[in-house]
């Protein structure tokens, strides 16, 4: 049964991901969500990334995307390769690196994945 959710009118509102145990978003948590909705049939399945859909190089990246190993800056930083200074988005210059930021945030990326679609299929990626 769903209750009714207790406000505190001395607290800020605050998005949380209810998906993940502290309440920030992780692409596994998603990835694991959206799994768990699928048919069994559709089930994401790590191996069915290496089924031939894409490039070698492209499934190979989408498998470290979504088990949140791709080595952004962030992810050199948590290893201690390198330093809290150091991790400036290598496309923007302006945020920290990290996978949420290059996939979902990253302005100048963005600009460059329009710019390939509207080269290759003509269509425009930019909300309106
Ligand atoms: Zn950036």
């Amino acid at each position: 049964m769903l209750s009714a959710p207790y406000l505190h009118q001395d607290r800020d509102d605050k998005l949380i991901w209810m998906l993940d145990s502290r309440g920030g978003y992780t692409v596994k948590s998603c990835s694991a969500a959206v799994a768990g909705f699928l048919l069994p049939c559709q089930t994401m399945n790590i191996p069915n990334v290496w089924k031939p859909i894409a490039l070698p190089k492209v499934e190979f990246f989408t498998w470290l995307a979504v088990l949140d190993r791709l080595n952004t800056k962030e992810f050199l930083q948590h290893h201690g390769i390198i330093t809290p200074v150091e991790n400036v988005c290598c496309c923007c210059q302006t945020e920290e690196e990290s996978l949420h930021h290059l996939l979902q945030h990253c302005q100048q990326v963005w600009r460059i994945w329009n710019h390939a679609c509207v080269q290759l299929a003509r269509i425009n990626l930019y909300p309106s």
